[in-house]
């Protein structure tokens, strides 16, 4: 399907891999140009390369984007882009007694703030030129809470208030704005998870995967480019009567119909 964005801009948050470079590898392949973020510089420059080869360009930003200093040398490379992808590592799991003022202040700069921030800065261009298109990559735990990550589901609760209410103020615009909730996806930070859980359980990783895969319907994790593929079809211009939903992308994990 042609997604209609040839030669596009878009910045792709945190996206030397997992998810976000899986949008950024789809948006390229639609022939979209992509600017890149990450901390680690030797991913980035792989990741740059491996967008590069694909034919557009590839525009990589070393930088935190939860620091106003990345926010900032971010929107220097691309001010302007048609379309943003939101995107940031997600905070630790812990248990309720534990986490202090600033571990919520963390989880809350990282997963709401800044997404949050650069909606502001990237929408009146948007506005101006009377297109664009935002993805919020968030979490199922937003639909279905995960206690052990409770600092993610209250930053990303508070985004996806915000986004409810900021998409339908622009989407006279031609503005589309939506959160993308990812389920289980074979990233490394899933891999993180699975080392975890292995653990507590005395089992082998590759038996916590299975047990884990066990419980999506669709039978096994997803992956960056399914992922990327969907976020590049909310990108496209067949999604401009799509408007503030959260879309969930877990091969059926969360039961329910609405
Ligand atoms: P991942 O595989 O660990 O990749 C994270 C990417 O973000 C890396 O490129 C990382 O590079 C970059 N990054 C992290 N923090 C950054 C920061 N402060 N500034 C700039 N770049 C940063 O993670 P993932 O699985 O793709 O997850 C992406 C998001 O989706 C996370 O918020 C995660 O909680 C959420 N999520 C994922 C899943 C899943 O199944 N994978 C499920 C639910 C929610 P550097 O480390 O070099 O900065």
């Amino acid at each position: 399907m042609d997604l209609g964005i040839l030669g596009k801009k878009a910045l792709v948050c945190a996206s030397s891999k997992g998810l976000g470079f899986g949008c950024a590898v789809a948006l390229a392949n639609a022939g979209v140009d992509v600017t890149m973020c990450a901390r680690n510089e030797g991913q980035l420059i792989e990741a740059g390369k491996k967008i590069r080869k694909v034919g557009v360009q590839a525009t990589i930003v070393v930088c935190d984007i939860t620091t106003q200093d990345g926010v900032e040398r971010v929107l220097e490379k691309i001010p302007n882009p048609d379309i943003l992808i939101n995107n940031a590592g997600g905070p630790p799991p812990g248990s309720w007694e534990t986490w202090t003022n600033d571990d919520f202040l963390s989880a809350i700069q990282s997963n709401m703030l800044t997404p949050i921030k650069l909606i502001q800065r990237v929408l009146p261009s948007m506005i101006e030129n009377r297109w664009g298109r935002i993805v919020n990559i968030t979490s199922g735990a937003v639909k279905a809470p995960i206690p052990a990550l409770g600092l993610s589901n209250t930053a990303r609760a508070g985004l996806t208030g915000f986004v409810a209410g900021v998409s339908r103020q622009v989407a006279k615009y031609g503005i589309s704005i939506n959160n993308a909730l990812p389920g289980v996806h074979d990233t490394d930070r899933i891999k993180g998870f699975d080392e975890t859980m292995a653990k507590s359980l005395n089992i082998s990783i590759e038996e916590a995967r299975e047990k884990k895969a066990l419980s999506i319907p669709v039978g096994r994790y997803g992956d960056a480019d399914e992922f990327g593929n969907i976020c590049a079809f909310l990108c496209s211009q067949h999604a401009s009567f799509i408007i503030g939903q959260n879309i969930v992308i877990d091969g059926g994990a969360i039961n329910a119909t609405i």
